[in-house]
């Protein structure tokens, strides 16, 4: 679409801010300022100056001198058609407020003007000093007429002092230049480092690269086993993309991935791609916005939040490890991230690749009606062999009294740590130990503002809610009945498990990896580049070990308890189960050792375990597509959740109830609820929940919209939150 731009007087525009606005407000565009839809502008809110974005559409039909104007016009390009229909359509899916997904694009302010350039020096051809040195002639080898340089850079570079360089400019042989800010990253090469893919890899590399050159949506589903090398793969497309002149977006469940991520995209690419996440600098983030909207950055990899990034020219977004959890965001504006990368290709056009060794059941029945293509590797690359895989019947070889891991667990890591080999042991759960309870009583330590216990962290010495974040000081008696000393600790989390593991192994060298670790991203990034470094014999860890790494030396990965997450009652339990389990054991045996994995479980016969252990990840996926379809849930029926929070439980389940009332009659949809939410309580606020299903056909936005609408509005402390697509249901 060609800009129109407004008539310079008496203009009205409708300008979107990031407040929760349900729709852009008028303006008036003051005689002389020129916009156009996309123009990031300052206007008057109330009291307060803020930014936002010239949208579409005519600002309505008002009188523009009862308006107030625009007070500036920001020195940036404009947000792209394709980014502004982006969060349109997002707003409108989620039943968000527009206002509130613009929040997520203007995430930069700093970089709506652009940078100030910096001094610089060039030489002045022809020019020579009348005076020559030796350190002025080295400045002068390397300062060429044409090639800007920095005062302390070329001083440094000519190991010089900067007064040499000074004296040169003072003798009129280099000249003073404005120097454009420099790119956060280099141009990466798609021709750097080409790999020799395998037959495989090669199949599917060439698909991703014909899906690039038709420039048109489409999406493709990379599905490979753990180690099948689908990262190459989906690198060839970027190559293409990058040859085809546009940009690509990467998006990644984990940040602790990205490290080594981005040495491995460096080695193909000679370049790293600029990286978008929380723990990115803000001043460092402020320059990735500014050059991904003027074009200069050409790859980002990034959290799910990169989605709303401004791209000049996105031509391709991959979504590694599509199936993940963390993609979702339930905060604010509830949405996944697979699911929008999806919607973005098809707004802007462009081919979208998901990748994943355990794909979602979404993705799979999208490819099995073929609305996605389905790539596959079907082995590890270079013949590595997967982990040999064996079930340990908890009911028949239990762990002595007291401890959590089996005679079988504990002989396979002993002849592992004896062939000096890596141990992972995995448990899901932070923390010492899920319960605290009172032998003399039975008095159970709670939260007191949520319905949960609390979790004991020992090395804090706290008794933890992993809910709101409630902390306690771990207490010697009871606080029921006064007895001392009669708290015990009931189930495992990691702690527990590395305390057994260092009892058991006494000079093995342990890590616990969690979270919740002190120390945060960086410390996390030291101590997986030491297990990759071989520096460690065992690692404990919860889900953070689970996904994408690489530990070229872990041969056994024991899984402590592969029942926990099938306990909740949630419907995607077995998908969530079958996938986390097969990512973890994924983990061995990347570098073609011999590996094994043992997973602990009381229902060795649950087809998860089944699935896992025979490797037939097919029937287990034919059996959760059929139970899907049978009960009409996702992919096959539309669902969403209304969350009803209230200071009193009465309170939020009344106006759970009065938004049942107000739904109106349909024959594709039904309510169900409102019943207490899962978690009841959570920080103090009481929780009722609607499910709302519908036909594939239904429109479910449409009739949310109407029930919400009608309901009476939210009062006190009454709120709702709409989750279309809801993660667990
Ligand atoms: P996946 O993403 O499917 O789990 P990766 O892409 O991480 O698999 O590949 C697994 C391992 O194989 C990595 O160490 C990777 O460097 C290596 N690898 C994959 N393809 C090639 C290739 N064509 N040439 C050399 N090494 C490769
Ligand atoms: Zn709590």
């Amino acid at each position: 679409m060609t800009p129109d731009l407004f008539a310079p007087s008496l203009a009205v525009v409708p300008v979107l801010v990031p407040m929760p606005a349900e729709r852009p407000y008028s303006y008036a565009v003051p005689q002389g300022m020129v916009v156009e839809p996309g123009s990031i502008v300052q206007v008057p809110l109330g009291p307060r100056q803020v930014a936002g974005v010239v949208w579409d559409g005519d600002g309505g039909d008002v009188d523009p001198r009862k308006l107030r104007p625009i007070t500036h016009v920001f020195d940036c390009p404009p947000i792209p058609e394709a980014m502004r229909r982006f969060v349109d359509w997002i707003a409108t899916y989620t039943l968000s407020a527009p206002g509130m997904v613009a929040r997520m694009l203007l995430r930069a302010p700093e970089a709506f003007d652009p940078e100030p350039w910096a001094e610089g020096l060039e030489r002045i051809e022809g020019a020579v000093p009348q005076r020559m040195t030796p350190a002025r002639a080295r400045v002068l080898e390397l300062a060429e007429p044409g090639a800007a340089w920095t005062r302390s850079g070329l001083a440094q570079a000519a190991g010089v002092s900067s007064t040499v360089v000074d004296g040169l400019a003072a003798a009129g042989v280099l000249a003073a230049i404005r120097l454009p800010p420099p790119p956060i990253v280099a141009a990466p090469d798609p021709a750097f480092a080409r790999p020799q893919l395998s037959e495989d890899q090669g199949a599917v590399a060439e698909a991703l690269r014909e899906s690039i050159a038709e420039n048109r949506f489409s999406v493709s589903l990379v599905d490979g086993v753990t180690g099948s090398g689908k990262t190459e793969t989906y690198f060839e497309a970027i190559a293409a993309a990058l040859d085809a002149g546009k940009q690509a977006l990467i998006l990644l469940p984990e940040i602790a991935l990205t490290q080594a991520f981005l040495q491995r995209f460096e080695a193909r690419f000679g370049a790293p791609p600029a990286q978008w996440h929380s723990d990115v600098a803000p001043r460092s983030r402020e320059r990735v916005w500014r050059q991904v909207v003027e074009g200069s950055v050409r790859v980002v990899a990034g959290a799910r939040s990169a989605l709303f990034l401004p791209f000049k020219e996105l031509g391709l977004i991959v979504v590694d490890e599509e199936h993940d959890p963390a993609f979702k965001q339930e905060d604010r504006v509830f949405y996944n991230a697979r699911d929008m990368a999806v919607l973005r290709g098809r707004l802007g056009d462009f081919p979208v690749v998901l990748a994943s060794a355990t794909p979602s059941v979404e993705s799979r029945v999208n490819a099995a009606q073929g609305r996605y293509s389905r790539l596959i590797l079907p082995g590890r690359f270079n013949e590595a062999a997967l982990p040999r895989l064996e079930a340990v019947d908890l009911r028949r070889a239990p762990p002595p009294r007291g401890k959590f891991l089996s005679p079988l667990m504990v002989s396979a890591m002993r002849d592992t740590l004896a062939k000096g080999e890596q141990s992972l042991v995995f448990l899901n759960r932070r923390g010492y130990a899920p319960l605290t309870l009172c032998r003399s009583c039975g008095h159970r330590f709670g939260c007191p503002s949520c319905s949960a216990w609390l979790v004991e962290h020992r090395f804090r010495g706290a008794l933890v809610c992993h809910h709101c974040g409630h902390s306690e000081k771990k207490a010697d008696a009871c606080p029921e009945c006064g007895t001392l000393d009669h708290l015990v600790a009931c189930g495992p989390g990691v702690e527990r498990v590395a305390e057994e593991v260092v009892e058991t192994f006494p000079d093995a060298r342990v890590i616990v990896l969690s979270s919740d670790m002190l120390g945060g991203v960086r410390r996390l990034r030291l101590e997986l580049q030491a297990i990759a470094d071989g520096e460690v014999d065992i690692v404990i860890g919860t889900q953070l070990v689970a996904k994408g790494h690489n530990f070229p030396n872990m041969t056994l990965v024991g899984i402590v308890d592969a029942d926990l997450g099938l306990a909740n009652g949630d419907p995607r339990a077995s998908e969530r189960t079958f996938q986390l389990l097969a990512q973890v054991t994924g983990r061995a045996g990347r570098t073609g050792k011999a590996s094994r994995g043992l997973i602990q479980t009381y229902q060795p016969d649950h087809p998860v375990m089944r699935a896992i252990v025979s490797g037939n990840a097919e029937s287990f996926y034919a059996r959760e597509i059929n139970e899907r379809e049978q009960s009409a849930m996702p992919p096959f029926g539309r669902l969403a959740a209304l969350v009803v929070s209230a200071g009193t439980r009465g309170e939020a389940e009344e106006h759970g109830r009065a938004l049942r009332r107000a739904a109106p009659d349909s024959e594709e949809i039904r309510v169900l609820g409102p019943a207490e939410a899962p978690l009841a309580v959570v920080a103090g606020r009481h929780r009722f929940r609607l499910l709302v299903q519908g036909k594939r056909s239904a429109d479910m936005q449409g009739f949310l919209r109407t029930m919400i609408g009608q309901a009476p509005r939210p009062r006190g402390s009454v709120r709702v939150q709409v989750d279309v697509d809801p993660q667990s249901f």
